[in-house]
Protein backbone atom coordinates (compact mmCIF):
# COMPACT_ATOMS: atom_id res chain seq x y z
CA UNK A 1 0.00 0.00 0.00
CA UNK A 2 0.99 3.66 -0.92
CA UNK A 3 1.90 5.85 1.81
CA UNK A 4 0.24 9.18 1.57
CA UNK A 5 1.07 12.48 3.70
CA UNK A 6 -2.60 13.06 4.17
CA UNK A 7 -5.85 11.40 3.69
CA UNK A 8 -9.32 13.18 3.75
CA UNK A 9 -12.20 12.24 5.09
CA UNK A 10 -14.07 12.89 1.39
CA UNK A 11 -17.07 15.78 1.19
CA UNK A 12 -17.65 18.81 2.73
CA UNK A 13 -21.17 18.97 3.60
CA UNK A 14 -23.65 21.76 5.75
CA UNK A 15 -20.52 23.42 6.63
CA UNK A 16 -18.41 20.38 7.87
CA UNK A 17 -15.96 17.77 6.46
CA UNK A 18 -18.51 14.55 5.58
CA UNK A 19 -16.74 11.25 5.85
CA UNK A 20 -17.58 9.37 2.66
CA UNK A 21 -18.59 5.83 2.30
CA UNK A 22 -16.83 4.95 -0.55
CA UNK A 23 -13.28 3.92 -1.47
CA UNK A 24 -10.05 6.15 -1.15
CA UNK A 25 -9.35 7.38 -3.86
CA UNK A 26 -5.15 8.56 -4.58
CA UNK A 27 -4.25 12.36 -5.39
CA UNK A 28 -1.26 12.50 -7.48
CA UNK A 29 1.24 14.86 -8.03
CA UNK A 30 1.34 15.17 -12.51
CA UNK A 31 5.14 16.89 -11.61
CA UNK A 32 6.53 13.33 -10.26
CA UNK A 33 3.61 10.65 -10.05
CA UNK A 34 3.03 10.24 -6.76
CA UNK A 35 0.32 9.89 -4.41
CA UNK A 36 0.38 12.76 -1.76
CA UNK A 37 -3.15 12.50 -0.45
CA UNK A 38 -6.26 9.96 -0.70
CA UNK A 39 -10.14 10.54 -0.23
CA UNK A 40 -12.45 8.70 0.72
CA UNK A 41 -15.36 8.67 -2.73
CA UNK A 42 -18.61 9.53 -2.31
CA UNK A 43 -21.59 7.26 -2.79
CA UNK A 44 -25.17 7.93 -3.88
CA UNK A 45 -25.83 7.92 0.01
CA UNK A 46 -23.21 10.67 0.55
CA UNK A 47 -24.14 12.25 -2.73
CA UNK A 48 -27.56 12.19 -1.05
CA UNK A 49 -26.83 13.54 2.14
CA UNK A 50 -25.15 16.45 0.66
CA UNK A 51 -28.48 17.19 -1.58
CA UNK A 52 -30.86 17.02 1.01
CA UNK A 53 -28.11 19.73 3.35
CA UNK A 54 -29.24 21.64 0.17
CA UNK A 55 -32.49 21.79 -0.51
CA UNK A 56 -32.87 22.36 3.32
CA UNK A 57 -30.37 25.32 3.36
CA UNK A 58 -32.02 26.73 -0.06
CA UNK A 59 -34.77 28.04 1.66
CA UNK A 60 -33.73 30.35 3.75
CA UNK A 61 -31.36 31.53 1.43
CA UNK A 62 -33.63 32.44 -1.10
CA UNK A 63 -35.69 34.55 1.35
CA UNK A 64 -32.56 36.68 1.69
CA UNK A 65 -32.39 40.29 -0.35
CA UNK A 66 -30.91 39.72 -3.32
CA UNK A 67 -28.21 42.19 -2.61
CA UNK A 68 -27.83 40.40 0.80
CA UNK A 69 -26.83 37.38 -0.92
CA UNK A 70 -24.61 38.94 -2.55
CA UNK A 71 -23.08 40.98 0.26
CA UNK A 72 -22.92 37.96 2.15
CA UNK A 73 -20.87 36.49 -0.79
CA UNK A 74 -18.29 39.00 -1.54
CA UNK A 75 -16.94 38.63 2.40
CA UNK A 76 -16.68 34.97 1.88
CA UNK A 77 -14.96 35.61 -1.50
CA UNK A 78 -12.98 37.81 0.10
CA UNK A 79 -12.20 35.52 3.34
CA UNK A 80 -10.70 32.78 -0.25
CA UNK A 81 -8.46 35.80 -1.56
CA UNK A 82 -6.84 36.40 2.43
CA UNK A 83 -6.07 32.51 1.38
CA UNK A 84 -4.56 32.56 -2.14
CA UNK A 85 -1.15 31.60 -1.05
CA UNK A 86 -2.34 28.83 0.60
CA UNK A 87 -4.56 27.81 -2.24
CA UNK A 88 -1.73 28.36 -5.47
CA UNK A 89 0.75 26.04 -4.10
CA UNK A 90 -2.44 23.55 -3.40
CA UNK A 91 -4.01 23.79 -6.84
CA UNK A 92 0.04 23.58 -8.25
CA UNK A 93 0.51 20.03 -6.82
CA UNK A 94 -3.12 18.26 -7.45
CA UNK A 95 -3.35 19.67 -11.24
CA UNK A 96 0.40 20.14 -12.37
CA UNK A 97 0.04 23.72 -13.43
CA UNK A 98 2.71 26.53 -12.79
CA UNK A 99 2.39 29.17 -9.47
CA UNK A 100 1.91 31.45 -12.18
CA UNK A 101 -1.02 30.06 -13.97
CA UNK A 102 -2.37 28.71 -10.68
CA UNK A 103 -2.47 32.77 -9.22
CA UNK A 104 -3.64 33.55 -12.69
CA UNK A 105 -6.70 30.83 -12.06
CA UNK A 106 -7.83 31.32 -8.69
CA UNK A 107 -7.78 35.16 -9.01
CA UNK A 108 -9.96 34.93 -12.29
CA UNK A 109 -12.17 32.37 -9.96
CA UNK A 110 -12.32 34.94 -7.00
CA UNK A 111 -13.22 37.59 -9.94
CA UNK A 112 -16.12 36.16 -11.03
CA UNK A 113 -17.65 36.15 -7.55
CA UNK A 114 -17.08 39.39 -7.15
CA UNK A 115 -18.52 39.70 -10.97
CA UNK A 116 -21.70 38.25 -10.26
CA UNK A 117 -21.99 40.00 -6.12
CA UNK A 118 -21.96 43.24 -8.41
CA UNK A 119 -24.73 42.42 -11.03
CA UNK A 120 -27.03 41.63 -7.62
CA UNK A 121 -28.37 44.33 -7.69
CA UNK A 122 -29.64 44.42 -10.79
CA UNK A 123 -31.38 41.18 -10.89
CA UNK A 124 -34.56 42.31 -12.37
CA UNK A 125 -37.61 40.50 -14.39
CA UNK A 126 -39.94 42.54 -16.44
CA UNK A 127 -43.28 44.47 -16.34
CA UNK A 128 -46.48 45.07 -18.73
CA UNK A 129 -48.51 48.00 -17.60
CA UNK A 130 -52.14 47.19 -20.07
CA UNK A 131 -52.84 43.91 -21.24
CA UNK A 132 -56.20 45.20 -20.90
CA UNK A 133 -57.56 48.29 -19.74
CA UNK A 134 -56.68 48.25 -15.41
CA UNK A 135 -55.11 44.72 -16.53
CA UNK A 136 -51.13 44.31 -15.85
CA UNK A 137 -48.53 41.13 -16.52
CA UNK A 138 -45.26 41.03 -14.42
CA UNK A 139 -42.46 38.34 -14.83
CA UNK A 140 -41.02 36.71 -11.80
CA UNK A 141 -37.75 35.53 -11.61
CA UNK A 142 -37.24 32.52 -9.06
CA UNK A 143 -34.54 30.31 -8.25
CA UNK A 144 -34.46 27.01 -9.54
CA UNK A 145 -33.49 25.07 -6.29
CA UNK A 146 -30.86 22.66 -6.27
CA UNK A 147 -28.21 23.04 -8.83
CA UNK A 148 -25.18 20.50 -9.14
CA UNK A 149 -21.68 20.99 -10.93
CA UNK A 150 -19.92 19.23 -12.10
CA UNK A 151 -16.40 20.35 -13.15
CA UNK A 152 -13.05 18.65 -14.93
CA UNK A 153 -9.85 18.76 -12.97
CA UNK A 154 -8.03 21.87 -16.07
CA UNK A 155 -9.62 24.61 -14.13
CA UNK A 156 -11.05 23.60 -11.13
CA UNK A 157 -11.78 27.06 -9.29
CA UNK A 158 -13.13 29.17 -12.30
CA UNK A 159 -15.16 26.15 -13.92
CA UNK A 160 -16.75 26.01 -10.57
CA UNK A 161 -17.33 29.55 -10.14
CA UNK A 162 -18.43 30.07 -13.23
CA UNK A 163 -21.58 27.88 -11.95
CA UNK A 164 -21.65 29.08 -8.19
CA UNK A 165 -21.39 32.65 -8.52
CA UNK A 166 -24.80 33.29 -10.47
CA UNK A 167 -26.48 30.70 -9.21
CA UNK A 168 -25.89 31.36 -5.61
CA UNK A 169 -26.84 35.29 -6.60
CA UNK A 170 -30.45 33.98 -8.03
CA UNK A 171 -30.92 31.89 -4.76
CA UNK A 172 -30.25 28.17 -5.25
CA UNK A 173 -27.76 26.35 -3.33
CA UNK A 174 -25.21 23.76 -4.99
CA UNK A 175 -23.80 20.54 -4.92
CA UNK A 176 -20.39 20.40 -6.92
CA UNK A 177 -18.60 17.15 -7.61
CA UNK A 178 -14.39 18.52 -8.87
CA UNK A 179 -12.68 16.01 -11.27
CA UNK A 180 -11.85 12.87 -8.80
CA UNK A 181 -8.09 14.15 -9.50
CA UNK A 182 -8.29 17.36 -8.43
CA UNK A 183 -10.84 17.59 -5.43
CA UNK A 184 -8.53 19.39 -2.75
CA UNK A 185 -8.48 22.75 -3.75
CA UNK A 186 -11.96 22.75 -4.19
CA UNK A 187 -12.81 21.33 -0.58
CA UNK A 188 -10.51 24.37 0.74
CA UNK A 189 -12.13 26.87 -1.89
CA UNK A 190 -15.77 25.27 0.15
CA UNK A 191 -13.96 25.94 3.53
CA UNK A 192 -12.92 28.94 3.37
CA UNK A 193 -15.79 30.30 2.03
CA UNK A 194 -18.55 28.99 5.22
CA UNK A 195 -15.41 30.52 7.31
CA UNK A 196 -16.29 33.68 5.44
CA UNK A 197 -20.19 33.55 6.32
CA UNK A 198 -21.62 31.47 3.19
CA UNK A 199 -24.34 30.40 5.43
CA UNK A 200 -23.92 26.23 5.84
CA UNK A 201 -25.51 23.80 3.00
CA UNK A 202 -25.78 26.57 0.87
CA UNK A 203 -22.18 25.27 -1.12
CA UNK A 204 -21.70 21.43 -0.39
CA UNK A 205 -18.65 19.71 -2.37
CA UNK A 206 -19.00 16.15 -3.32
CA UNK A 207 -16.11 14.05 -4.02
CA UNK A 208 -15.41 11.12 -5.66
CA UNK A 209 -15.99 9.54 -9.40
CA UNK A 210 -18.33 10.98 -12.43
CA UNK A 211 -19.79 7.34 -12.83
CA UNK A 212 -20.94 6.87 -8.74
CA UNK A 213 -20.71 10.41 -7.44
CA UNK A 214 -21.65 12.36 -10.70
CA UNK A 215 -24.21 9.89 -11.54
CA UNK A 216 -25.93 10.45 -8.22
CA UNK A 217 -26.06 14.01 -8.43
CA UNK A 218 -27.46 14.14 -11.99
CA UNK A 219 -30.18 11.58 -11.33
CA UNK A 220 -31.33 13.07 -7.53
CA UNK A 221 -34.92 13.61 -7.77
CA UNK A 222 -34.24 17.35 -5.64
CA UNK A 223 -32.13 18.60 -8.00
CA UNK A 224 -33.28 20.80 -10.11
CA UNK A 225 -30.51 21.80 -12.90
CA UNK A 226 -26.69 20.44 -13.94
CA UNK A 227 -24.32 22.35 -15.10
CA UNK A 228 -21.22 20.62 -16.46
CA UNK A 229 -18.30 21.41 -18.07
CA UNK A 230 -16.23 18.27 -19.16
CA UNK A 231 -15.98 15.89 -22.51
CA UNK A 232 -18.53 16.36 -25.21
CA UNK A 233 -19.48 12.07 -24.54
CA UNK A 234 -19.58 12.97 -21.18
CA UNK A 235 -22.08 15.78 -21.67
CA UNK A 236 -23.95 13.69 -24.07
CA UNK A 237 -24.29 11.79 -21.45
CA UNK A 238 -25.56 13.92 -18.98
CA UNK A 239 -28.39 15.49 -21.28
CA UNK A 240 -29.54 12.11 -21.94
CA UNK A 241 -30.02 11.52 -18.12
CA UNK A 242 -31.32 15.14 -17.29
CA UNK A 243 -34.57 14.49 -19.38
CA UNK A 244 -35.85 12.18 -17.13
CA UNK A 245 -37.33 14.71 -15.18
CA UNK A 246 -36.74 17.09 -17.77
CA UNK A 247 -33.93 18.80 -15.52
CA UNK A 248 -32.39 21.86 -16.78
CA UNK A 249 -28.92 21.49 -17.93
CA UNK A 250 -26.00 23.49 -19.24
CA UNK A 251 -22.94 21.99 -21.10
CA UNK A 252 -19.67 23.46 -21.50
CA UNK A 253 -17.98 20.74 -23.62
CA UNK A 254 -14.85 20.26 -25.98
CA UNK A 255 -13.94 22.48 -28.55
CA UNK A 256 -10.98 22.82 -31.31
CA UNK A 257 -10.73 26.52 -31.86
CA UNK A 258 -9.20 27.55 -35.34
CA UNK A 259 -7.46 30.78 -35.34
CA UNK A 260 -7.25 32.26 -39.04
CA UNK A 261 -4.01 34.89 -39.48
CA UNK A 262 -4.44 36.39 -42.80
CA UNK A 263 -1.52 38.48 -45.00
CA UNK A 264 -2.05 41.51 -43.53
CA UNK A 265 -2.40 40.80 -39.94
CA UNK A 266 -0.09 41.67 -37.45
CA UNK A 267 2.41 38.94 -37.42
CA UNK A 268 4.14 38.79 -34.72
CA UNK A 269 1.18 39.76 -32.07
CA UNK A 270 -0.20 36.43 -33.60
CA UNK A 271 2.69 34.38 -33.43
CA UNK A 272 2.77 35.42 -29.94
CA UNK A 273 -1.35 34.95 -29.13
CA UNK A 274 -0.80 31.31 -30.91
CA UNK A 275 2.08 30.29 -28.98
CA UNK A 276 0.28 31.95 -25.63
CA UNK A 277 -3.24 30.68 -26.49
CA UNK A 278 -2.00 26.72 -27.04
CA UNK A 279 0.47 25.99 -24.52
CA UNK A 280 -1.22 28.23 -21.71
CA UNK A 281 -2.14 25.33 -19.27
CA UNK A 282 -0.51 22.89 -21.05
CA UNK A 283 -2.66 23.48 -23.48
CA UNK A 284 -5.10 21.62 -21.41
CA UNK A 285 -8.12 24.29 -21.97
CA UNK A 286 -11.21 23.93 -23.59
CA UNK A 287 -10.55 27.59 -25.19
CA UNK A 288 -7.45 27.37 -26.55
CA UNK A 289 -5.77 27.66 -30.23
CA UNK A 290 -6.16 24.43 -31.47
CA UNK A 291 -5.83 24.67 -35.35
CA UNK A 292 -4.03 27.72 -37.12
CA UNK A 293 -4.89 28.11 -40.70
CA UNK A 294 -2.34 30.76 -42.10
CA UNK A 295 -1.90 32.54 -45.36
CA UNK A 296 0.69 30.75 -47.62
CA UNK A 297 2.08 34.13 -48.13
CA UNK A 298 3.27 34.82 -44.98
CA UNK A 299 2.93 31.05 -43.12
CA UNK A 300 6.66 30.77 -43.45
CA UNK A 301 7.10 33.98 -41.45
CA UNK A 302 4.45 32.52 -38.92
CA UNK A 303 5.60 29.17 -38.57
CA UNK A 304 9.10 30.69 -37.68
CA UNK A 305 8.36 32.67 -35.07
CA UNK A 306 5.89 30.03 -33.63
CA UNK A 307 8.19 27.12 -33.29
CA UNK A 308 11.07 29.47 -31.91
CA UNK A 309 8.85 30.35 -29.18
CA UNK A 310 8.04 26.86 -29.03
CA UNK A 311 11.24 25.56 -28.27
CA UNK A 312 11.80 28.55 -25.77
CA UNK A 313 9.51 27.46 -23.65
CA UNK A 314 10.91 26.12 -20.20
CA UNK A 315 9.40 23.27 -19.21
CA UNK A 316 9.31 22.04 -15.69
CA UNK A 317 7.99 20.98 -12.46
CA UNK A 318 5.15 23.75 -11.69
CA UNK A 319 6.18 24.78 -8.22
CA UNK A 320 9.99 25.30 -10.11
CA UNK A 321 11.08 29.03 -10.36
CA UNK A 322 11.06 29.56 -14.10
CA UNK A 323 8.56 27.08 -15.32
CA UNK A 324 6.50 28.34 -18.54
CA UNK A 325 4.51 24.95 -18.53
CA UNK A 326 3.95 22.45 -16.33
CA UNK A 327 3.45 18.49 -16.84
CA UNK A 328 0.06 17.33 -18.18
CA UNK A 329 -2.59 16.51 -15.91
CA UNK A 330 -2.16 12.44 -16.02
CA UNK A 331 -0.26 9.95 -17.91
CA UNK A 332 -3.14 8.80 -19.86
CA UNK A 333 -4.17 12.48 -21.06
CA UNK A 334 -0.32 12.92 -22.04
CA UNK A 335 -0.40 9.50 -24.00
CA UNK A 336 -3.40 10.26 -25.88
CA UNK A 337 -1.88 13.40 -27.25
CA UNK A 338 1.36 11.38 -28.18
CA UNK A 339 -0.79 8.85 -30.04
CA UNK A 340 -2.91 12.03 -31.99
CA UNK A 341 0.30 13.81 -32.54
CA UNK A 342 2.36 10.50 -33.54
CA UNK A 343 -0.69 9.47 -36.30
CA UNK A 344 -0.81 13.13 -37.81
CA UNK A 345 2.68 13.05 -37.85
CA UNK A 346 2.61 9.36 -39.58
CA UNK A 347 0.08 10.69 -41.85
CA UNK A 348 2.08 13.44 -43.16
CA UNK A 349 2.24 16.10 -41.39
CA UNK A 350 5.95 17.79 -40.62
CA UNK A 351 7.22 17.96 -37.12
CA UNK A 352 8.81 21.17 -36.46
CA UNK A 353 9.00 21.05 -32.49
CA UNK A 354 8.49 18.83 -29.33
CA UNK A 355 6.39 15.22 -30.62
CA UNK A 356 7.70 13.19 -27.21
CA UNK A 357 8.55 13.36 -23.68
CA UNK A 358 11.47 15.09 -22.29
CA UNK A 359 14.20 13.24 -21.31
CA UNK A 360 15.18 15.30 -18.31
CA UNK A 361 16.38 12.96 -15.82
CA UNK A 362 14.25 15.40 -12.90
CA UNK A 363 11.32 15.19 -15.68
CA UNK A 364 11.41 11.66 -15.86
CA UNK A 365 8.62 10.46 -13.26
CA UNK A 366 6.30 13.26 -14.63
CA UNK A 367 3.70 13.12 -16.89
CA UNK A 368 5.66 15.92 -19.23
CA UNK A 369 5.32 16.31 -23.12
CA UNK A 370 7.10 18.88 -25.10
CA UNK A 371 5.55 21.94 -26.47
CA UNK A 372 5.00 20.53 -29.94
CA UNK A 373 4.27 21.91 -33.29
CA UNK A 374 2.74 20.23 -36.94
CA UNK A 375 2.84 21.43 -40.25
CA UNK A 376 -0.06 20.70 -42.91
CA UNK A 377 -1.42 16.86 -41.28
CA UNK A 378 -3.57 15.92 -43.68
CA UNK A 379 -7.66 17.90 -42.77
CA UNK A 380 -8.65 14.24 -42.17
CA UNK A 381 -6.05 13.65 -39.38
CA UNK A 382 -6.64 13.50 -35.36
CA UNK A 383 -4.90 17.13 -35.09
CA UNK A 384 -7.78 18.54 -37.44
CA UNK A 385 -11.04 17.01 -36.22
CA UNK A 386 -10.33 15.61 -32.79
CA UNK A 387 -9.55 17.69 -29.88
CA UNK A 388 -6.17 18.14 -28.96
CA UNK A 389 -6.19 18.48 -25.50
CA UNK A 390 -2.46 19.05 -24.51
CA UNK A 391 0.65 20.99 -25.67
CA UNK A 392 0.22 20.45 -29.58
CA UNK A 393 -0.25 22.66 -32.54
CA UNK A 394 -1.38 21.55 -35.87
CA UNK A 395 -0.77 24.72 -38.74
CA UNK A 396 -2.00 24.92 -41.75
CA UNK A 397 -1.09 27.07 -45.17
CA UNK A 398 -4.62 28.16 -46.88
CA UNK A 399 -4.61 29.93 -50.00
CA UNK A 400 -7.28 32.84 -48.65
CA UNK A 401 -10.08 33.32 -46.48
CA UNK A 402 -12.75 31.17 -47.99
CA UNK A 403 -10.47 28.13 -47.61
CA UNK A 404 -9.76 29.16 -43.99
CA UNK A 405 -13.13 29.17 -42.83
CA UNK A 406 -14.20 26.57 -44.64
CA UNK A 407 -11.57 24.13 -42.55
CA UNK A 408 -12.85 26.72 -39.30
CA UNK A 409 -16.19 25.12 -39.68
CA UNK A 410 -15.38 21.55 -40.43
CA UNK A 411 -15.26 20.42 -37.39
CA UNK A 412 -18.27 19.09 -34.92
CA UNK A 413 -17.03 21.63 -32.45
CA UNK A 414 -18.13 25.65 -32.09
CA UNK A 415 -16.91 27.09 -29.19
CA UNK A 416 -13.99 29.65 -29.66
CA UNK A 417 -12.36 31.14 -32.68
CA UNK A 418 -10.12 33.93 -33.39
CA UNK A 419 -9.29 36.35 -36.31
CA UNK A 420 -5.86 38.17 -37.54
CA UNK A 421 -6.10 40.65 -39.91
CA UNK A 422 -6.25 44.79 -40.01
CA UNK A 423 -9.09 44.31 -42.62
CA UNK A 424 -12.29 45.40 -40.85
CA UNK A 425 -14.66 44.25 -43.79
CA UNK A 426 -12.40 40.85 -43.50
CA UNK A 427 -12.90 40.89 -39.71
CA UNK A 428 -16.61 41.10 -40.00
CA UNK A 429 -16.57 38.14 -42.62
CA UNK A 430 -15.01 35.97 -40.12
CA UNK A 431 -16.80 37.30 -37.18
CA UNK A 432 -20.30 36.07 -39.52
CA UNK A 433 -19.42 33.31 -40.90
CA UNK A 434 -17.16 31.50 -37.95
CA UNK A 435 -19.54 29.05 -36.43
CA UNK A 436 -18.60 29.10 -32.91
CA UNK A 437 -19.82 31.25 -29.60
CA UNK A 438 -16.39 33.60 -29.05
CA UNK A 439 -14.26 35.07 -32.01
CA UNK A 440 -11.49 37.23 -30.91
CA UNK A 441 -10.23 39.58 -33.37
CA UNK A 442 -6.67 40.64 -33.09
CA UNK A 443 -6.90 39.66 -29.54
CA UNK A 444 -5.59 36.96 -26.92
CA UNK A 445 -8.04 34.39 -26.30
CA UNK A 446 -9.36 35.89 -23.06
CA UNK A 447 -12.81 35.17 -21.62
CA UNK A 448 -14.59 38.30 -19.89
CA UNK A 449 -16.93 37.86 -17.11
CA UNK A 450 -18.83 40.64 -18.89
CA UNK A 451 -19.89 38.59 -22.05
CA UNK A 452 -21.95 34.97 -22.47
CA UNK A 453 -19.57 32.13 -23.42
CA UNK A 454 -20.95 29.01 -24.44
CA UNK A 455 -20.51 26.55 -28.21
CA UNK A 456 -22.21 25.81 -30.47
CA UNK A 457 -22.67 22.41 -32.16
CA UNK A 458 -21.18 19.48 -30.10
CA UNK A 459 -19.34 21.96 -28.07
CA UNK A 460 -21.92 22.81 -25.48
CA UNK A 461 -25.62 24.20 -24.48
CA UNK A 462 -26.77 26.88 -23.18
CA UNK A 463 -24.49 30.27 -21.91
CA UNK A 464 -22.19 30.92 -18.74
CA UNK A 465 -20.58 34.53 -17.55
CA UNK A 466 -22.71 37.66 -18.53
CA UNK A 467 -26.20 38.72 -17.35
CA UNK A 468 -27.12 35.57 -19.52
CA UNK A 469 -26.35 33.50 -16.93
CA UNK A 470 -29.10 34.12 -14.57
CA UNK A 471 -31.42 33.01 -17.30
CA UNK A 472 -29.91 29.03 -16.69
CA UNK A 473 -30.39 29.41 -12.75
CA UNK A 474 -33.83 30.87 -12.52
CA UNK A 475 -37.10 29.92 -13.42
CA UNK A 476 -39.94 32.95 -14.70
CA UNK A 477 -43.25 33.18 -13.96
CA UNK A 478 -45.48 35.17 -15.88
CA UNK A 479 -48.45 37.05 -13.71
CA UNK A 480 -51.67 38.84 -14.55
CA UNK A 481 -53.09 41.24 -11.91
CA UNK A 482 -56.96 41.72 -12.63
CA UNK A 483 -58.73 44.89 -12.13
CA UNK A 484 -60.30 44.27 -9.39
P1 LIG B 1 -14.92 14.47 -18.33
O1 LIG B 1 -16.14 14.77 -19.10
O2 LIG B 1 -14.41 13.10 -18.33
O3 LIG B 1 -15.13 14.85 -16.77
C1 LIG B 1 -15.63 16.08 -16.35
C2 LIG B 1 -16.35 15.89 -15.01
O4 LIG B 1 -17.49 15.06 -15.19
C3 LIG B 1 -15.50 15.19 -13.94
O5 LIG B 1 -15.84 15.71 -12.67
C4 LIG B 1 -15.94 13.75 -14.09
O6 LIG B 1 -15.66 12.93 -12.97
C5 LIG B 1 -17.43 13.94 -14.31
N1 LIG B 1 -18.09 12.78 -14.92
C6 LIG B 1 -17.53 11.81 -15.72
N2 LIG B 1 -18.47 10.92 -16.07
C7 LIG B 1 -19.64 11.32 -15.50
C8 LIG B 1 -20.98 10.81 -15.51
N3 LIG B 1 -21.31 9.71 -16.18
N4 LIG B 1 -21.94 11.47 -14.81
C9 LIG B 1 -21.63 12.59 -14.14
N5 LIG B 1 -20.39 13.12 -14.08
C10 LIG B 1 -19.41 12.50 -14.78
O7 LIG B 1 -13.89 15.53 -18.85
P2 LIG B 1 -12.34 15.58 -18.61
O8 LIG B 1 -12.03 15.31 -17.22
O9 LIG B 1 -11.70 14.75 -19.64
O10 LIG B 1 -12.08 17.13 -18.91
C11 LIG B 1 -11.57 17.59 -20.09
C12 LIG B 1 -12.69 17.92 -21.07
O11 LIG B 1 -13.45 19.01 -20.60
C13 LIG B 1 -12.15 18.34 -22.41
O12 LIG B 1 -12.83 17.71 -23.45
C14 LIG B 1 -12.42 19.84 -22.47
O13 LIG B 1 -12.54 20.40 -23.70
C15 LIG B 1 -13.63 19.96 -21.64
N6 LIG B 1 -13.69 21.28 -21.10
C16 LIG B 1 -14.64 22.14 -21.54
C17 LIG B 1 -14.68 23.43 -21.09
C18 LIG B 1 -15.73 24.37 -21.54
O14 LIG B 1 -15.98 25.34 -20.84
N7 LIG B 1 -16.37 24.16 -22.66
C19 LIG B 1 -13.72 23.92 -20.11
C20 LIG B 1 -12.77 22.93 -19.68
C21 LIG B 1 -12.79 21.66 -20.18
P3 LIG B 1 -14.29 12.07 -12.96
O15 LIG B 1 -13.24 12.98 -12.54
O16 LIG B 1 -14.49 10.98 -12.02
O17 LIG B 1 -14.10 11.55 -14.36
Amino acid sequence: MTTVEATYPGSFIAGAQHRNAGDELQVVNPADGRAFASIAAASAADVDTAVQAAAEAQRAWSELAVSKRGEILGRAAHRVEEHLDELIPLLTREQGKTLRDSRIELTKAIDTLMHYVGLSKSLRGAHTPNLDPGVEGYVLRRPLGVVGAIVPWNFPTTLLCNKLAPALVAGNAVVAKPAATTPLTTLRFAELLTEGGLPEGVFNVVTGNGSVAGEALVTHPLVRKIAFTGSTPVGERIMALCASGVKRVTLELGGSDPMIICDDADLAAAASAASMGRFYNCGQACLAIKRVYVFESVAEEVIESVVAKTKRLKVGRGDAEGTQMGPMHTNAQRSEVAGQVSRSVSAGGELLAGGSAPDDADLIDGFFYEPTVVIDPPHDSPMAIEEVFGPALPIWRVADLDEAIAHANASQFGLGSSVWTRDLARAREAANRIEAGYTWINSRTKVYDELPFGGWKSSGYGKEHGEEAFDYYTETKSVVLGAS
